[in-house]
This record gives C-alpha cells, structure tokens and sequence, in this order.
C-alpha cells in the first residue's frame, strides 16, 4: 500500500427525483482510496452503496461534489473522453458477471482488449485467464460454466487494461461460500501481485475479514464505525 490517493471523493450528494419528491440517497460522501489498498464499503440493501459505486465508476455523475481519479477531475472529460478514462483506470466486477452469452471466456476477455487496439489481445487474454485459474475453461460459453468460474472470468475481463483501479459491487452476491473464498483469495492475489486499489461494496459482513479497511454506508452516510452490530 502507498499513500498515493488513485480515486477521491469530496462531498458527494445524489438526488433522484421520485414522482414530486427528491430522494436525498447521498448526503455528502467522502472516500480516498490508496494505491494498493483494498477497502470495504459495507451497509444493509438500500443504503446507497451501489450509487456511490456507480458514481466512484464515473457512470453516473454526483447532484452535488468531487470525484478525482488519479488526479483527474472525470467529469470534466467529454463522453468519448471519459469512456477511455474509465476503460485505462477501472475494471469493473458486479454481482452478475455481464458476460456476453454467445462469446466463450475468451472471447469475453480479449472484447476489451481488442476494443483498446492492443495487438496481442489473445496472448494477453489468456494469460489472465491463466492468472485467475481457467485454463482449461477458455473455450467455453458462460451456460457452460458455473456461476464462481463466470466470475473469475469477469474478473480477467476487468483487469484486461490493467486498472488501477478495481471497483466491485456485492461481487459475490451470487456465489456459495466455496466460491466467494476463492473469488476474495483471487482479488488479494491480485491485489499483492499488482497493487491494484479494490474498492468492494456488499451487505456481506463475512467480506470484512480481508479488507485492510472497511467502512460503512447507512441512510446516505459514510463513517468508521458500524451503526450497530447486528448490521
Ligand atoms: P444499495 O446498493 O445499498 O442496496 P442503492 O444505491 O441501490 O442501494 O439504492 C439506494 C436508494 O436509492 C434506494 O432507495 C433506491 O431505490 C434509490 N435509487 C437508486 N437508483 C435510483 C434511481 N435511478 N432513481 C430513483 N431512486 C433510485
């Protein structure tokens, strides 16, 4: 870990607008996040958690407040722009993995590689699916694999750039604990191995374990301490 700030947040506020009402969802958020440092954002369903990470992502802009990604102002960047910010410095892991259905593993991992004009996207594709433990998986569609290898998968594909940045929300969401194991061994190894800032949002506590810092959203705020333990 180092105490370079990769990503930083300033007063983040978000609004939605429901019917005649405004729905306050975040009430001034503040975050930085180091180079080489995993950090949990923890906090029950509804709480917020996916808006922040959306906006942290750059795909949804704040009603009010900062984001600085590597010292840049994201939303100062025009859309095609900011679309190849965000495809340089963040690698995205949801709870569905996205993949595209038609394409095998790796097809899905070269996509963004080809995409950046990286010349040797298939070499470089499965290197990483080598990295996260599919080698012998690569030729398969998503129906053919199980719901912790389509992941592992989604995890090559959003590291295919080598982000900085890994942003992962409720990742293993979907997976028994065999798996979210080994998807949390794959994002530390990951992180040790490349210095990759993880910033992981869920309403899994049992993720807390290997986070070097965990923080918690509740109605919009963030702070250091659970509001109360039984969250
Ligand atoms: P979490 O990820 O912690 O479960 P979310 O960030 O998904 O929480 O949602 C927080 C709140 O914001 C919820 O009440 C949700 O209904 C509301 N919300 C999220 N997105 C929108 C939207 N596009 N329009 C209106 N309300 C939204």
């Amino acid at each position: 870990m180092s105490d370079e700030v990769v990503l930083q947040a300033r007063g983040i506020v978000r609004e939605f607008q429901s019917g005649t009402e405004v729905l306050r969802v975040l009430k001034g958020v503040s975050l930085d996040l180091h180079q080489g440092e995993i950090v949990g954002i923890f906090g029950p369903s509804g709480a917020g958690k996916s808006t922040l990470l959306h906006i942290l992502g750059t795909l949804d802009r704040p009603t009010e407040g900062q984001v600085q990604i590597l010292g840049q102002n994201p939303f100062d960047l025009n859309d095609p722009e900011l679309s190849r910010f965000r495809s340089e410095t963040i690698g995205f892991v949801f709870q569905f993995h996205h993949l595209f259905p038609e394409l095998t593993a790796l097809e899905n991992v070269m996509l963004p590689l080809m995409l950046q004009g990286v010349p040797d996207a298939r070499a470089r594709a499965e290197a990483l699916l080598e990295e996260v433990g599919l080698q012998d998986r690569m030729h398969h569609r998503p129906s053919e694999l199980s719901g912790g290898e389509n992941q592992r998968v989604a995890v090559a594909r959003a590291l295919a750039n080598e982000p900085p940045i890994l942003l992962a929300d409720e990742p293993t969401g979907n997976l028994d604990s065999a798996n979210e194991e080994r998807l949390l061994a794959l994002f530390q190894a990951l992180n040790e191995r490349h210095g990759t800032a993880i910033l992981i949002v869920s309403h899994n506590r049992r993720i807390q374990t290997f986070c070097h810092r965990v923080l918690y959203l509740k109605d919009g705020v963030l702070s250091h301490e659970p509001e109360n333990r039984s969250l």
